[in-house]
Order: C-alpha cells, then structure tokens, then sequence
C-alpha cells in the first residue's frame, strides 16, 4: 500500500488519540513505517530524529534486538498466564525483585498494570484503602497539581490538572483537589526562582488547611512535570513540599512515568530530588516502549499496611505482568544496566545536551531553554517584547509542524517546545537535534515575519 492508501483509510476508520479530525485536513497522518537507533522513517522516505522517544518511552532506541529476543521466548514458552489469586510466573516475579533493588530503600513491593493510567487508578484506590485501614477512612482527598497530566482514565484524568481535559467527559473522581504548578517562566518571574518555589510549596499548604488536613490523604506529582512543559521546579520547591507533607502527615504519590528509568540522570527523578514517596506509578520507560507493562511502586509505610491488615485488595487487571511484557521489561533494565546508561546521562549526556541546548537561548525567539538530564524545554517568546505570544496564534504548533518537516520530532506544549530523546543518543546525534531545532526556530521566525 502506498501513503495515501493508508492515510484515506485512516482517516476513514482510524479514531486517534489526542488528534482534532477535522483539523487534520487533506494532509493526513504520517506513516511511520520502521525505527532504528534513534531515528524513525515514514512510508515516504523520510529519516527523522525522534526528539521525543517515542511519546517519552523509547529510553533504550529502537532495534534492539535483545527485546524483541526476549519477548520471542517468553511468547513462545507461556505467552499469558495471569497473576491473579495464587498464581504468577517467572518473569513477573524477576521483575518484581529487579525493580526494587533499583528503587529507593524503603520500597520492596510492586504491584503491575499495564499503562501509566492504569497505575494512576491503582494509586488512588490504595491510597484510600491505606487510610481506612488505617481507621481514618476520612482522608479522602487527594491534592494534584494544575497543568500535571497522570493518564486518561476516569481517575488519571481527575488527578491531573489539565483544564481541557477535565472539560470533556466528566464529571470527574469527586475529591481531588489541584494547587499551582511550579512553573516559574510561566507564573513565576516576577520574583526569584526559589522564592517562587517556596511560594508553590505554599499553596500546598494552603490547600491543606482549606480542605482540613484530617481529610486530606496523598499529594501526587511528578518530580519534573512532563506533558505539562518539561517543568522543572526551583531547587527551593521539593524540600518546602516534603516538609509540609511530613508535617501533616500526608502521603507522597511521585509519579514516575516520564521521570523514571534514567531520563533525568538517575533511576527514578525522586532519588534526583530526594523525594521518600510512598508510591511510584511507572510505565513507558519500563520496557522502553517495545511492550505496554506498568507499575506501582509501593513504599514499606503502605504495602506493610495492605498485606497484615488489608486482606483480599479487589483490584487488577488481565494483563497485571503479562509474562512477554516482564521479560521485555527485566531485559531492558539489565541492558540499561548494564551498558551503564544512566550514569552516562547523568555524567555525560546531560551536561552536554544542557551546554548545546542552552545555546538555543541566543534566539530572538527563545525566552528560556532548560534541561534536566535528557528532557528539554524551549519557551519561546515574541522577540519585540521578550513576552510569550498570545495562545491562539499557535507559534508553538507551526515551529513543531517546521521541526517534523526538517527531520526533527519536537513536541509542542502551547509555546513549549519538549524534548526527550532516546537515552542511547551521541554527542553527534544531540548536535543534529540542536541543529535542527535551531532551524525549525529560524523558519517560525520567518513565517511570523512575513
Ligand atoms: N503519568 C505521566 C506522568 C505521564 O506522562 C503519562 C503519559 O504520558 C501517564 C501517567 C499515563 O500513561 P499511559 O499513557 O501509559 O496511560
């Protein structure tokens, strides 16, 4: 079939996520054909550096043929069995046991789902179950924050903070409640970055004693915030806001989705930060994407309270460590291992990515460019006024649209420009993307000029 057979019958029959359909015009989709390292080829020929890992998820590049070894043998030896009641099988139980010799110390349990979302779910029924074991069933809420994305499910989508989101098939998951985000270029330049942490650590407080704190359960947030614009909090935020959960004796949801398995120059963005949370959902990274396998991490405090006290937990799901996707997720931590991946991008790949990318900000159109191990963000800005561009002229949308055309997947967050590359990205390949960046910034700014 050639391009346009796929794309009439894509448009035809094919309902995306994520993808407004009438906008989508004559053009069409993509056709994304094949991948290797970390480049993917459409149906046309076109060889693009894929920015973004996927969707944040190929942390070990394509083509590795390790995986799809891995996944061959288990298909071919028990292709599903299930996990639940007193049943399990190998691959689930050497994952189990490989992921919390990664995580900190005090996590030793994990409990598996099969997406981001679906951990999400989990996290919210087991926080709420922990406190009315805990003879407080009062601790309902749970504190998001805006702008944070934790899946599209009924309750991944309630404890995220995106407005559009939550305007389309509610109502949602009653008690959840969202503070501000960290997001000092967007909301935080009229002061210092770290009084501006503080500020946002505030508000978690405030909220607290607004919605009393015997009622509130769990605080959930990524250590960076991803799909919300690669936000890196000031240095002030996590301790400010551990303080406060400490204090008030709430527990801490880091979700790990985006951070985990190296992307932020450690296992998990909570061992960057210093975070103990009591749960960790994880996902994409997991398995680098080659199979659907989530996760969530379950803190002593809280998996200790489930097994002496909570009986029988009625929640899982069929695919709950599907055998072929464990054995695809113990291998792709064993390669990560062992070839040394995340010392290197703490060490190595990062500080380079940081130094090229932060070159980006000589650009009249780049108000800030940060990274943070191998996630970046770009903020453009009109370069008359050094001010961000009214939403609806879509700057951001036709930069990305110039990006893609010119061999680079960049994403756009309104005027965010993200990226999140494969962790087996060189030196050489990070200055292709920086290259092409630059050039995507150089066409928006002489379409804009025009
Ligand atoms: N949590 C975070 C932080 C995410 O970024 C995502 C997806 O992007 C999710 C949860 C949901 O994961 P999934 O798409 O696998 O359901």
């Amino acid at each position: 079939m050639k391009t346009r057979d796929y794309q009439v019958l894509d448009r035809a029959h094919h309902l995306h996520p994520f993808t407004d359909f009438k906008a989508l015009g004559e053009e069409g989709s993509r056709i994304i054909e094949r991948a290797e390292g970390v480049y993917i080829h459409d149906s046309e020929g076109n060889c693009i550096l894929d920015g973004m890992a996927g969707l944040w998820c190929v942390n070990l590049g394509y083509g590795r043929h390790e995986l799809v070894e891995a996944a061959t043998a288990q298909l071919e030896r028990l292709p599903y069995y299930n996990n639940f009641f007193k049943t399990t099988h190998p691959p689930a139980v050497k994952l189990a046991e490989k992921l919390v010799q990664l995580a900190p110390e005090h996590i030793n349990h994990v409990f598996f789902v099969g997406s981001g979302s679906e951990a999400n779910d989990t996290v919210l029924r087991m926080v709420r179950r922990y406190w009315a074991l805990k003879g407080r069933p009062q601790k309902q809420w749970i504190i998001g924050r805006e702008n944070g994305y934790h899946g599209s499910t009924l309750a991944g989508m309630s404890l995220g903070g995106m407005d559009v989101m939550h305007g389309q098939g509610g109502p949602c998951v009653p008690n959840i409640a969202h503070i501000r985000q960290p997001y000092w270029f967007g909301e935080g330049r009229d002061m210092s970055p770290e009084s501006f942490g503080r500020e946002c650590a505030a508000a978690l407080e405030a909220k607290i004693q607004e919605l009393g704190e015997e009622n509130v359960a769990a605080f959930i947030a990524e250590p960076v915030q991803g799909a919300g614009g690669a936000i890196m909090p000031p240095e002030s935020y996590w301790p400010a806001v551990k303080e406060v959960l400490a204090r008030y004796d709430i527990l801490l949801v880091a979700d790990e989705v985006i951070c985990g398995f190296g992307r932020l120059g450690e296992w998990f963005g909570s061992i960057h930060y210093d975070l103990k949370p009591d749960l960790m959902p994880i996902a994409k990274g997991l398995s680098s994407g080659y199979l659907p396998i989530g996760g969530v991490l379950v803190g002593d405090r809280v998996a200790d309270t489930l097994i002496e006290e909570g009986g029988e937990f009625f929640h899982g799901f069929t695919y709950s460590g599907h055998p072929a996707c464990a054995a695809v997720a113990l291998k792709n931590l064993e390669l990560i291992e062992a070839e040394g991946v995340v010392d290197r991008v703490r060490d190595d790949l990062g500080p380079y990515l940081a130094r090229r990318w932060g070159e980006l900000v000589e650009h009249p159109l780049v108000g800030e460019a940060r990274s943070l191990g191998l996630m970046g963000a770009l903020e453009l800005v009109d370069p008359e006024t050094g001010e961000r561009f009214d939403k609806v002229l879509g700057v951001g949308n036709l930069c990305r649209d110039f990006s893609f055309a010119g061999g680079l997947v960049m994403r756009s967050v309104g005027d965010t420009m993200i990226i999140s590359p494969p962790l087996v990205i060189t030196h050489n390949e990070i200055d292709e993307l920086v290259t092409k960046a630059r050039a995507a910034l150089d066409a928006t700014l002489a379409d804009l000029c025009q």
